[in-house]
């Protein structure tokens, strides 16, 4: 069984915990890059209407994006499935977690709680997903940045798009399916891409 599922989260919060110890660590130590400025810069300024993120750690928000579209969730929040009390990362229990392993608890219910992210066995959270559905058919352009576009379902996002006749840019390293439908492909390091982006409307 996958250790990042629900049914481990559920049966053994402690190789759960265990698992996510190390991951939560350099998460924590990670800095946003000079791409993720350069995109609350310009959602700031309002030409980047909403940023969608498969990622767990809320590095946009550290850049300065208010409320990106976190489609598996992060690592900032920490919620009780059962009373759905959330504590932050910054709680002196999670300090506690990062420190010695000790397992957070609902400060209400005392129930382990689940770090915001989506889980192995876990649908992703409605929520996020109905608002990047509704932003990508809604959008005139869609660009995807820095995927490879192999996670499903996140990766039906810029094809709903396409079928919406919305423009695609794909700016990534690696080639991906979507190559050949999109109007522009920059297979260039989305940091210089996006500086230079971000420079144009300075
Ligand atoms: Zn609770």
């Amino acid at each position: 069984m996958k250790v990042a599922s629900l049914t481990t989260f559920q049966t053994d919060p402690a190789s759960f915990y265990a698992w996510l110890h190390p991951l939560m660590q350099s998460i924590l130590a990670a800095k946003p890059n000079k791409a993720h400025f350069a995109l609350a810069k310009l959602a700031a300024k309002g030409i980047i209407k909403t940023i969608i993120t498969q990622n767990i750690d809320f590095l946009h928000q550290r850049a300065g994006t208010i409320d990106p579209i976190e489609v598996h969730g992060s690592l900032e929040q920490f919620e009780c499935i059962q009373c759905h009390t959330s504590i932050n990362y910054q709680d002196d229990q999670i300090k506690r977690y990062l420190l010695n392993g000790a397992i957070p608890k609902c400060p209400d219910c005392k129930r382990v709680l689940k770090p915001a992210i989506t889980l192995f066995e876990e649908m992703l959270p409605i929520n996020a997903w109905e608002k990047a559905y509704s932003a990508c058919t809604q959008a005139d352009l869609v660009i995807a940045v820095g995927t490879s576009l192999e996670v499903y379902p996140v990766n039906l996002l810029p094809e709903l798009a396409l079928k919406q006749s919305s423009n695609l840019i794909i700016n990534t390293l690696s080639s991906t399916h979507l190559d050949k439908a999109a109007a522009v492909v920059l297979p260039y390091d989305v940091i210089q891409v996006w500086q230079k982006i971000q420079a144009a409307f300075d």
